[in-house]
């Protein structure tokens, strides 16, 4: 291809703009990449709990909008797990407030190392957090909730001198195709399992019945019954 003088020259490999007025050395350049590289900073930090580094609230909300829509496009369920720390006033009121936060950021470390890696882990708020499981029924959001519970049973939180044992209780909630229900509902419904899982001695993970699955199709039950015939009253338990 043939240029002439005229036209302008190639964009720069990278994304940075070019000097309005054709400097070689640009400040006005310069500045504007270090303002680019401080508001994608702010950006981030304007989602992210500042103790823990997970995700904030406000993240929460903006991720479990966009996963509750992926339900509504794929009809894949979005789960939610809560979990709330057990007992953990008293850790404050032992410890230190202090120790109280490095508890927050040791479990906040476990949540990140134990669920799987398109799952969500933030911090809700205070000593609770939740995990937003994008693509997950029930039946598989609750063995993540349970290693999550029993790692962070096993791994205590080493201090200077001592190790301090800690516990948590979880719930469960998922939100399926078609459902009308708003984020604050649904953090309810897993709520109320974690209220269960307190009631019930706390360490513990607390969730919905599991729908019974039929792992033969009705056109496969059609196709049997047109080989062997209809079962009799009572064979057929379901
Ligand atoms: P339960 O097992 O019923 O959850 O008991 P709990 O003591 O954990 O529950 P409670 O809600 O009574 O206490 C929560 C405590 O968490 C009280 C509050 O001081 C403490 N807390 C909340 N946010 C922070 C924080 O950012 N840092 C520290 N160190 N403590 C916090
Ligand atoms: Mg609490
Ligand atoms: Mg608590």
């Amino acid at each position: 291809m043939t240029v002439d003088s005229t036209s302008k020259p190639d964009p720069p490999e990278s994304d940075s703009p070019d000097c309005p007025v054709g400097e070689e050395d640009c400040f006005v350049i310069d500045e504007l990449a270090a303002i680019r590289q401080e508001l994608a900073e702010l950006s981030q930090a304007v989602l992210t709990d500042q103790l823990t580094g997970l995700a904030n609230y406000r993240h929460f909300c903006v991720q479990m909008e966009q996963e509750m829509e992926r339900t509504q496009r794929s009809g894949q369920p979005t789960s939610l797990i809560m979990l709330d720390i057990d007992f953990f006033k008293k850790v404050n009121d032992r410890w230190g407030h202090e120790v109280g936060n490095q508890a927050l950021i040791h479990i906040a470390g476990l949540m990140q190392q134990t669920v799987r890696r398109l799952d969500i882990p933030c911090r809700y708020g205070g000593e609770e957090f939740a995990i937003i499981l994008p693509n997950t029924p029930l039946a598989a959001a609750i063995p993540v909730a349970e290693r999550l519970r029993a790692v962070i049973e096993e791994t205590p939180l080493q201090l200077e001198q001592q190790s301090l044992s800690l516990t948590a209780s979880l719930g469960i909630g998922t939100y399926l195709l078609g459902e009308e229900v708003s984020i604050e509902e649904l953090v309810q419904r897993a709520d109320h399992y974690l209220y269960q899982a307190k009631q019930e001695g706390r360490n513990q993970v607390r969730h919905a019945e599991l729908p019974k699955v039929d792992l033969v199709s009705s056109d496969e039950k059609a196709a049997l019954f047109d080989l062997f015939g209809k079962p009799t009253e009572g064979e057929d338990d379901g």
